[in-house]
């Protein structure tokens, strides 16, 4: 199948070719058609699948047909995401996706300056990409209204209520016209996303893209046990050892991160770091050079586990396990994207056990264990009690490279949640609501149910006020990291800044080609 045959206009087929997409992906096939004839949709779609451009495509196509123009301070398409990095990241595709429409995108999220966003928004806006918490502010201000909205996008939902964000979407739902076409995208499907759905969309079409933990079938895994004052020093002897090239490392602490970093400056090793106390264009800024290949180790807490798309990284190392087994997921998620080998390496010691065995419940997975001579365990890792891969010792050579296989026993479909009890929560993560890890089981509710929505999921007219699965489902109060309001991505004069995603990279190419051409617009946002 071609995306020709899903109907895109000829400014989005003459984008797809020059970024290298030749055939729509099993998400993009069933949602572009759906989204073109005005359907709201209901997906559960991990980054890694191609959702971002199975929303932006077709919504960029209805928006340029549309032809309608943003008024001052108006927002044609809202999509809302969790955090500052996925909100560059989802800007960056629509940037590139929309690069031979005439529509205007900008990013709006915390911790970089206020004005050039302003800016942009005084001009009225086709699409905002933004995290929950500035867009409310940005409204209460009066820099932004929603009288000309006519497609919102939820995209990781289950992320955005993990983080404490469903206050705030209350509250942004509620001042939300009732007519528009709505988008709801989820890596997990818990009751709480389930209740947002029958709140507010109508009559939806339902995507599975994936099951939840096909990353973890996907990437070759595998554990070294040792002691927890090993950690450093084992890690940076694999890296040496294995000739590791690019890692993205996950600690469990802000502080661990920063300890781990501080050893591999010692050790010469080229190193950055991400974390929820960094100022913003400090983790922006890591994150490029990460990405563009100029930092070899990116060290991380949870904050990177989600949602950002690095093109080829190889491998990730969990030095540190999740408290949260459904994070694991995440975080291996990283590696082993569109189809490219994929490598992630624990070290566990003995403390971590019950994370661990979380895990291998959750993902139906018994990991295999191994042993790195002269780092060995001294507490021995007890055994999770699924039937596991007997620990092996690498003596001297190459790790063994057994590919993780089912637990017996495992739960072949929807697992419930295992975060382990006896470990505190990591201190980037706000606590998080308890919930199925399930797939889209329920059939969601018929025309008439959903159309009874309460006035929280910004309530479209006649709806009867009714409870919010978003205010059940997270921790409200909580503005997780998204506390001010930028355009970093974009300079005071649309200048674009590229990152190095695949089809960013195309698409600075394609801006370079499109600027040298007379009446080229390579410039224009
Ligand atoms: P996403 O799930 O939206 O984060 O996309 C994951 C990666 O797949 C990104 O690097 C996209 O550029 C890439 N991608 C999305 N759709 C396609 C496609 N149809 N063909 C090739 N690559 C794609």
């Amino acid at each position: 199948m071609s995306f020709a045959s899903l109907d895109l206009i000829d400014g989005l087929l003459r984008t797809l070719d020059s970024i290298g997409y030749k055939t729509p992906t099993p998400v993009q096939k069933q949602a572009i058609p759906a989204v073109l004839a005005g359907r709201d949709l209901l997906a559960a779609a991990q980054t890694g699948t191609g959702k971002t451009a199975a929303f932006a495509l077709p919504l960029l196509q209805r928006l340029a047909m549309e032809g309608d123009q943003a008024a001052s301070s108006q927002v044609r398409c809202l999509v809302l995401v969790p955090t500052r990095e996925l909100a560059e990241q989802v800007y960056q595709s629509f940037h590139t996706y929309g690069f031979n429409l005439p529509l205007r995108c900008a990013v709006a999220y915390g911790g970089v300056p206020m004005e050039p966003q302003l800016a942009k928004l005084r001009k009225g806006l086709d699409v905002l990409v933004a995290t929950p918490g500035r867009l409310l502010d940005l409204h209460r201000k009066g820099a932004l209204e929603f009288g000309q909205l006519t497609a919102l996008v939820l995209d990781e939902a289950d992320r955005m209520l993990d983080l404490g964000f469903a206050a705030d979407l209350d509250a942004l739902f509620a001042v939300l016209p009732a007519e528009r076409q709505t988008l709801l995208f989820s890596a997990t499907m818990p009751e709480s996303i389930r209740a947002m759905a029958r709140q507010l969309l109508r009559d939806p079409l339902t995507v599975q893209a994936s099951a939840p933990n096909t990353a973890a079938r996907t990437v070759r895994q595998h554990v070294f046990t040792t002691d927890k004052r090993n950690k450093p020093e084992l890690f940076v002897h694999l890296l040496r050892k294995e000739g590791w090239g690019q890692v993205l490392v996950f600690v469990k602490t802000r502080k661990g991160v920063e300890q781990l970093l501080g050893r591999l400056h010692d050790e010469g090793i080229s190193a950055d770091s991400i974390h929820g106390d960094k100022p913003q264009l400090a983790r922006i800024k890591a994150l490029k050079r990460f990405k563009a290949n100029a930092v070899q180790i990116l060290v991380a807490t949870d904050v990177a586990a989600r949602g950002l798309d690095i093109e080829a990284l190889p491998l990730v190392v969990n030095f540190d396990l999740p408290s949260v087994a459904e994070d694991y997921i995440h975080r291996i998620g990283r590696t082993g994207r569109a189809g490219a080998e994929g490598e992630a390496v624990s070290l566990v010691c003995a403390d971590e056990v019950e994370l661990l065995r979380a895990i291998e419940k959750l993902t139906g997975t018994v990991l295999p264990r191994q042993e790195e001579a002269g780092f060995e365990a001294d507490h021995r890792v007890p055994s999770t009690g699924t039937p596991s891969a007997p620990a092996v010792r690498a003596a001297g050579g190459k790790p063994a490279r057994s590919a993780a296989r089912p637990a017996k026993g495992a739960a072949a479909g929807p697992t419930p949640r295992t975060a382990a009890k006896q470990q505190p929560p990591a201190r980037d993560d706000t606590p998080r609501p308890a919930g199925g890890f399930g797939g889209l089981k329920e059939e969601l509710p018929p025309k008439e149910k959903e159309r009874s929505r309460g006035p929280i999921y910004g309530a479209r007219p006649g709806s009867p006020g009714a409870g919010t699965g978003a205010s059940r489902g997270g921790p409200g109060g909580n503005r997780g990291r998204d506390g001010a309001v930028g355009s970093a991505g974009t300079g005071g004069g649309g200048k674009v800044v590229v990152t190095a995603t695949r089809g960013a990279k195309s698409a600075a190419r394609a801006a370079g080609r499109a600027a040298s051409k007379p009446g080229g617009r390579g410039n224009k946002r």
